[in-house]
């Protein structure tokens, strides 16, 4: 018999209706002689529900109570879940889990799963039962409520794949699979049958929603096999598997996009060795993440322009730990954070040369102007102005061949 863990995202999850909708695709694993284990996140909307709830009290709500309140949405819908499967004649039961227990380390709200307890799972399922367990949390050594991150109930689902060695790893989500581009964005996005770890990896981590970064990271490494399915259609979905299995290769995969960027600018900045290092250390102590750079440097050498992006929420803090910095001498700061990154991605432009020109000239053909630039070897990476976006995504979809 095979084991599938089975996950369902809040968007499959949004009303009564498709929570006994998802109840029926899980019978008919079950009556398909599967073992299933299913895992699930929040009704859709909820856990952003929680989250205000928690900001209405405090701008500094205590983080462990935070991940105490932001996981509460799991526990509702996986006894929803469990209920309506009992109410299809299935011998099924939720598990919130702490009860397994999932142990996790103690960052809290973004913790990383440890160990999973799989023993009274494995009995349950042994007599035919269908566990439910929640997504998202789990408990660390000293009892406390954890939270994965936000979409961090992917990472449960292949955590629980990894502890329970199951033959499938199957992500319900509300789109056919994974998009050359957010389908909900380009009308032109064309499905992906098949997609290498790595690849998934960048478009995930450069914004692509549909799966978390870090449960890619995790099945990457222990080889786990996801399907990206569609809750709401029979098509099948996107395989996420390993770059030798992937026949045919694109110089460019997928376009991923995030709008949570902001730039920060320090003109005339005194070029010595070391200023960069007196900038960014007051901030890596404050776990402010600084993702893209440029540096250019005046006529004379002596002065340079530093630019920066890091995460909009971390820009008045970062503005402060600037103006508070008393190692560094600049001539005036520009901010700005109607700034958005397009990134393009592919494990083809290892092979292809000339890829970077294209999307710059695709670029320019549009008139949008490039402010910052950052690459590795399967991405490219560009900031624009945020009301370029949709324009920026419609040519490079168009430039790579990807409709
Ligand atoms: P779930 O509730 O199932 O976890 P999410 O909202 O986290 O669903 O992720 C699904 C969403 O991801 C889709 O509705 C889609 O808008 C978005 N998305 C962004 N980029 C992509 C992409 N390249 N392919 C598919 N979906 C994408
Ligand atoms: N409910 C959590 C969130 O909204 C986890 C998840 O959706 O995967 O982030
Ligand atoms: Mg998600």
């Amino acid at each position: 018999m095979r084991l599938v863990i089975l996950k369902f995202g809040g968007t499959s999850l949004g009303n009564s209706k498709k929570i006994k909708h998802v109840s029926k695709i899980i019978k008919n694993y079950y009556q398909k002689k599967n073992k299933v284990i299913v895992v699930a996140s929040a009704m859709s909307g909820m856990t952003n529900e929680l989250i205000k709830k928690s900001k209405e009290i405090s701008k500094n709500f205590k983080r462990s109570e935070y991940d105490v309140l932001v996981s509460s949405g799991e526990q509702i819908s996986c006894s929803l879940i469990a209920g309506a499967l009992s109410e299809l004649g299935l011998n099924a039961r939720s598990w919130i889990s702490w009860q397994l227990p999932i142990l996790t380390d103690e960052n809290f709200s973004s913790s990383q799963i440890q160990s999973i307890n799989t023993k009274e799972i494995f009995s349950f399922i042994k007599k035919g039962g269908i566990p439910v367990i929640t997504g998202f949390q789990g408990i660390t050594r000293k009892k406390r409520i954890t939270t994965l991150g936000r979409g961090g109930s992917d990472a449960s689902a292949i955590a629980l794949a990894k502890f329970f060695n199951a033959d499938s790893c199957v992500i319900y989500t509300d789109v056919e699979g994974i998009y050359t581009t957010d389908p909900n964005s380009n009308v032109k996005a064309k499905k992906i049958d098949k997609i290498s770890y790595e690849e998934m990896l960048e478009m995930s981590s450069l914004g692509a929603k549909v799966m978390q970064p870090i449960s890619i990271q995790d099945a990457m490494l222990n080889d786990i096999r996801i399907n990206v399915k569609s809750t709401f259609s029979k098509k099948s979905g996107t395989e996420i598997a390993n770059e030798n299995e992937i026949v045919k290769k694109k110089v460019i995969t997928g376009i991923s996009y995030t709008k949570n960027e902001a730039k920060i600018t320090l003109v005339g900045v005194t070029d010595k060795p070391g200023v960069a290092a007196s900038i960014f250390k007051p901030l890596a102590q404050n776990n402010i993440n600084v993702d893209m750079v440029v540096q250019n440097i005046s006529d004379d050498g002596k002065k340079t322009d530093i630019t920066f992006t890091i995460k909009k929420e971390d820009l008045s803090y970062a503005l402060r730990l600037i103006k508070r910095n008393k190692k560094i001498f600049y001539k005036k700061i520009i901010q700005d954070d109607k700034v958005s990154k397009v990134s393009i991605v592919g494990v083809g432009m290892i092979a292809a040369p000339g890829v970077t020109y294209r999307m710059f000239q695709a670029l320019a053909s549009k008139k949008i102007n490039i402010m910052v630039i950052s690459t590795s070897e399967i991405k490219i990476s560009v900031l624009i102005d945020q009301r370029n976006i949709k324009k920026a995504i419609k040519v490079l979809h168009k430039e790579f061949n990807l409709g």
